[in-house]
């Protein structure tokens, strides 16, 4: 099945029966190692994730480790940075977690993280952002932050329909739009396309209002910019909104109604739609960040968001993320390969770390995420550190990469 993959000889693989993921107790998942900081962080990473589960289950769940190839390694195995392999890999087992990729500056193709999220459909960036007590904040009351942000991952300005400026379709597409439209665009302009569809939108959302229904959270609001951008952003809204009144109006209710008929109290079971614009929300999460709970926006307002949500509670080191589709998840470190500190055992691996407990969670093994979250909060409490957090806490002690994964598995 597979041209240069071993499979691992124990453990089986995740089933989708009637569109619900069914776990082995013994599962297979696969990993990326990923370039620069990748195997410093994997193999830290691993080692928590193998010891929460011991710790939580004693052998009865755990996780069978199988290697498959993206990036430099992917390169030097394949002779090319993305194999069929891997992503039949990553189709066939549905879970999967990777470190970061290096994408070659101008060197003729694209991101390997944006060809992956768009050959799995991987529509939904997920990104939990709370504070870990104890890590270096720059703002007065971090933990007022609890946000998980759904981003829309296919289309937006990311969509990468753009032109030049003077190139053949730039200028017949001015041409064009002043002939047949009357509108006026500078000669010398680059033209890019933003859509936003109804069909990605609502797919997003709905993944959204279930994560915030089974998870027990109060609200989910739109972030949008559709007082400039009414057919895309606007449109981002109103189909939201729709969702919400389509499919789930028994569990959700508006703003207007949380006030009006229930006096502020939400009613047990329901979650509230609410919207805010993107310029208000940007300042919404740094003075009233624990009025938001589940955010659900389009791609570039997402991109935007959620590092300046992560920077709040400590940085890209501590923020984990996912990108999930309807049957596949790939869990990744939310920064890049940082390519300097490669193999120097230095970088912090938090971020992993986080992505793996959230992947623990998805399995349905809460009690092992849970595990993984605490040990890591009292490890960062007691200052033992990686350097990024070491020069901003006083009197902290200064581990390495793996020295700080050791640390959490005996605060276990
Ligand atoms: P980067 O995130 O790799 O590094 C920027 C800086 O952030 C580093 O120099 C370091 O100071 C700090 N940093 C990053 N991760 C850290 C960690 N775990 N612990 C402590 N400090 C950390 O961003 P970059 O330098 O812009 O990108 C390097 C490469 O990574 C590029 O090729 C880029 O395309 C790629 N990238 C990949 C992903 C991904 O795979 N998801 C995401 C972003 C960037």
């Amino acid at each position: 099945m597979f041209e240069r993959l071993t499979i691992p000889q124990k453990g089986s693989r995740i089933q989708i029966k009637a569109g619900e993921p069914v776990v082995p107790d013994h599962v297979i998942v696969p990993f990326i190692e990923g370039d620069g900081i990748g195997p410093d962080i994997t193999r830290s990473a691993q080692r928590v994730l193998n010891a929460a589960l011991e710790k939580t289950y004693h052998g009865k769940k755990k996780i069978e480790w199988f290697e498959i190839f993206a990036g430099g390694k992917a390169q030097a195995v394949y002779g090319e940075p993305l194999p069929k392999d891997t992503v039949r890999a990553i189709l066939e087992y549905k879970v999967a977690i990777k470190g970061p990729l290096t994408t070659p500056v101008g060197g003729g193709f694209r991101s390997l993280n944006v060809t992956l999220r768009q050959v799995l459909d991987l529509y939904a960036c997920v990104r939990p952002v709370r504070y870990i007590a104890g890590s270096p904040s720059p703002v007065k009351e971090p933990q007022k932050m609890d946000v998980v942000i759904f981003r829309e991952n296919t289309e937006d300005v990311y969509s990468g329909i753009e032109w030049p400026r003077g190139s053949r379709e730039a200028r017949a597409l001015i041409g064009y739009l002043a002939k047949e439209y009357k509108v006026a665009i500078r000669e010398d302009s680059g033209i890019g396309i933003k859509p936003i569809s109804e069909y990605a939108t609502k797919r997003l959302v709905r993944m959204a209002i279930r994560y915030a229904l089974t998870h027990r959270r109060r609200s989910i609001t739109l972030v949008h910019k559709g007082n400039i951008m009414k057919y895309t952003e606007g449109a981002f809204r109103d189909w939201g909104y729709e969702v919400a009144r389509e499919e789930f109006f028994d569990v959700t209710i508006s703003e207007e109604e949380l006030y009006g008929t229930y006096n502020g109290r939400l009613p047990e079971g329901k979650v509230v739609i609410k919207d805010r614009l993107a310029d208000s929300m940007f300042q919404q999460v740094l003075t009233r960040a624990d009025e938001y709970d589940v955010i659900a926006l389009p791609n570039l307002n997402g991109d935007y968001l959620s590092d300046a949500c992560a920077a709040q509670v400590g940085g890209l080191g501590i923020a984990p993320g996912a990108n999930i589709g309807d049957e596949v998840a790939l869990f990744e470190a939310t920064h890049g390969s940082a390519p300097k500190y490669a193999g120097q055992d230095k970088v912090n691996p938090s971020s992993l770390i986080l992505s793996g407990a959230m992947m623990f969670e998805h399995l349905g093994w809460a009690e092992a995420a849970n595990c993984v979250i605490e040990a890591m909060t009292r490890t960062i409490q007691s200052k033992q550190v990686t350097y990024d957090f070491h020069r901003q806490l006083e009197g902290a002690t200064l581990l390495k990469c793996s020295e700080f994964a050791q640390a959490i598995v005996h605060h276990m």
